[in-house]
């Protein structure tokens, strides 16, 4: 819509998976408002105090890389260079990498920041061109667990819920997920549902008492890593109390019975000494779920981020089958996306282990089916690199050309050590960035400058499989591009390297042909939007998938027959035991680090701490952490610490906080190299992943402490 010189473009919020709607008001050369889009479904109109500063994001001086910059040698300055050198300099080092070392010495390292159509382009370069599975992303320290979780218990990766259960709930257990600040809008919308409905019963689990454990009718502050004994222990009681659907586990599970031999252990006495609670807490969280007449359950990176997060969220989704609580209004386990398209990403094949629309890289047929749509005559069987272990492999030396993109590695990844070794190891780095004060960037040979919000037009996907368009309002600063035309122009020169004289892959003139491709890879699988395009989203707005061809309107919920994507189509009881953290405490390292978001900042802080309003809800990172252990460690108040782990050390300063309980420290995970000596919060954290997932345990990590 445009009046006089302005114009208002609808767009979604660039920062959480909640995907809100935001409507851009521009002048054509800046942004002059950003305010909720009342019609999107997703937030009818609220916005968090990120979504509401989004203005004062852009047209910041120096805030952005503007030109493409090489250097010569890792110890040279870099310079800048033509766009077309930087495009045939990444093609000729990589063609080099394939000649010299084969394929699977190049790797890509993405992020759930990217929109579907990026994702889709650079998985495609990746597998079909490079002809290596080496592509993974930052939604493997975010979502790979609830992947899993989904696809071992429900058969797809598919979050069954939609807001809109919110509403309809009457009790929600929130586990792992300060919902309060990092899924802001939905929590509001949380809260004006109980409101409405004061029957409505809240249970949070988190190890710390968290703004959203604030709305809380019961609290379960669990040590942390012990989820699984708390949800197993959780359905032991449904089953004494006989608050199980036996109906449903007969006609629509299968493995309860194997698993129900298993739960003897999990007695609410053995889990609360495992949980640090009382055997009456899990009881009465237990029977409040049993009873309920609609059981809703949220979970993100508490779950995921573990070295059992696919058990954790199997153990959950477990107490949704048990009961019936899914397929039907109000209920469900429903995963929160941390990122804005961690979904799109997972819907394209944006992980290791994946292949476009949800299939997957170990069976033959999902390869074939991949390798026909495109063309080309073979994927790759071989696996990819997953995130951590590609960066222990390029610490090795195994990895000869890095592309890095739209994400931070050198911050946000754990063991930032072995991160940092592993980047000054590989011999071309390449970072594709908006933001100029990444810490990724000084190790980088080639920078290209890439577009961001608000400036980039495609499709993101929200945690409720709602896929919005996403709008340009300005043009791009410098001579920064969109990712996607970045990925197919060096796709493209190297195809004239390595398959020469063969039509282009990449024939994508907008991203609506890449959309379409993509949505022709959709067909017939569970993410089946056929009937989708930019003109049908343009004219019908946001909507859920599955969109077949011939659909009105997107799926609000999945699994209401009760068949699920798994080959019999039962969903599937798990036989899982509890396995504790991977890094327990132990004399030398007493306590237990559990690391988080704060309300007003985002991932590393590249676009939030451009917003002093934002920057004032909390200055500076602090480590948290109960009266008792700042006695025990002689520190008072404001003192600074040195803070230990097996794998580094950050000084920062230390405050009593009530809400964590002896032996508990928390660090917000925003902070980087500006602010502690070249050292992060991920100075501290392990890099041991899940076995399944290959997710590492971001939120624990055992250290000690010394006055600074
Ligand atoms: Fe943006 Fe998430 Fe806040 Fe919505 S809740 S405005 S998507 S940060």
């Amino acid at each position: 819509e445009t009046t006089g010189r302005n114009k208002t473009v609808s767009s979604i919020c660039c920062y959480c998976g909640t995907g809100c709607g935001v409507l851009i008001q521009s002048d054509g050369q800046r942004l002059t408002s950003v305010e909720g889009d009342p019609t999107h479904p997703a937030n009818l109109g609220r916005l968090c105090s990120k979504g509401r500063t989004l203005a004062d994001t852009t047209g910041k001086p120096g805030a952005r890389l503007l030109y493409p910059e090489q250097r010569l040698a890792k110890d040279a300055p870099r310079q800048r260079v033509a766009w077309d050198d930087a495009i045939e300099t990444a093609a000729d080092r990589i063609a080099a990498a394939v000649a010299q070392h084969g394929p699977n010495s190049v790797a890509f390292y993405l992020s759930g920041q990217l929109l579907t159509e990026d994702y889709y382009v650079f998985n495609k370069l990746t597998r079909a061109v490079v002809g290596t599975n080496n592509v993974d992303t930052n939604s493997r320290l975010c979502m790979s667990s609830a992947v899993a979780g989904y696809k071992a218990t429900l058969g797809a990766d598919a979050p069954p819920a939609c807001y809109e259960d919110i509403d309809q709930a009457d009790v929600v257990l929130i586990a792992g997920s300060n919902m309060a600040y990092a899924h802001p809008v939905l929590f509001r919308r949380l809260e004006a549902a109980k409101a409405a409905n004061p029957a409505m019963k809240v249970i949070v689990i988190d190890p710390r008492r968290t703004d959203t454990a604030s709305l809380a009718d019961l609290f379960l502050p669990i040590l942390p890593g012990t989820d699984v004994a708390l949800f197993h222990a959780m359905l032991n009681v449904l089953v004494w109390d006989d608050l199980l659907d036996r109906d449903y586990i007969e006609q629509h599970t299968e493995g309860f019975a194997k698993l129900k031999d298993r739960l003897r252990e999990f007695t609410p006495r053995a889990a609360a000494d495992i949980c640090g609670i009382s055997e009456e807490d899990i009881v009465t969280a237990a029977r409040w779920f049993g009873r309920a007449g609609a059981a809703l359950s949220f979970y993100t990176m508490g779950l995921n981020q573990s070295a059992a997060g696919t058990d954790k969220n199997a153990a959950l989704i477990h107490l949704h089958l048990a009961t019936g609580q899914i397929g039907k209004p109000g209920a469900g386990p429903f995963s929160l996306t941390g990122q804005p398209n961690a979904m799109g990403g997972r819907e394209v094949g944006g992980l290791s282990n994946l292949l476009s629309a949800h299939r997957d890289l170990a069976n033959p047929e999902h390869r074939a089916e991949v390798a026909a749509i495109w063309g080309v005559d073979s994927i790759p069987a071989e696996p990819g690199l997953p995130a951590i272990e590609l960066f222990e492999a390029a610490a090795k030396g195994q990895i000869k050309v890095l592309w890095v993109v739209c994400t931070n590695p050198a911050q946000s990844l754990p063991d930032q050590a072995l991160v940092r070794r592993a980047l000054e190891k590989v011999d071309f780095v390449i970072v594709q960035e908006a933001f100029a004060g990444s810490e990724t960037l000084p190790y980088a040979d080639l920078v290209l400058p890439a577009s961001t919000w608000p400036e980039k037009d495609g499709t993101v996907t929200n945690s409720e499989r709602r896929i919005s368009r996403v709008r340009a309002a300005l043009p791009a600063p410098g001579e920064a591009r969109h990712d996607w035309i970045i990925a197919r122009d060096v796709a493209q020169a190297l195809e004239a390297r390595l398959r020469p004289l063969r039509p282009t892959l990449f024939p994508y003139d907008d991203g609506s042909q890449v959309f379409a491709e993509h949505v022709v890879t959709t067909a017939g699988r569970d993410l089946d939007i056929t009937g989708l395009s930019y003109a049908v989203l343009d004219e019908i707005g946001p909507q859920q998938w599955p969109f077949p061809a011939g659909a009105t309107s997107g799926k609000a919920r999945l699994y209401q027959d009760g068949r699920f994507a798994t080959p019999s189509g039962r969903a599937r009881f798990v036989d899982i035991g509890y396995r504790p953290v991977a890094e327990n405490v132990s004399a030398q390292y007493p306590l237990r680090l559990t690391t988080g978001r704060l309300r007003d900042h985002w991932h590393t802080m590249s676009r939030t701490a451009l917003v002093p309003g934002l920057t004032r809800h909390v200055e500076e990172p602090v480590l948290s952490l109960n009266q008792r252990d700042l006695d025990r460690f002689h520190l008072k108040n404001g003192d600074l610490a040195r803070i230990k782990s097996r794998r580094g050390a950050i000084v920062l300063p230390v405050e009593a906080d009530d809400n964590l309980r002896p032996g508990m420290a928390f660090l917000p995970m925003h902070w980087g190299g500006a602010y502690m000596a070249g050292n992060g919060v991920n100075a501290l954290t392990l890099g041991k992943v899940d076995p399944v997932s290959r997710q590492p345990e971001l939120k624990h990590a055992a250290i000690t402490l010394e006055p600074a």
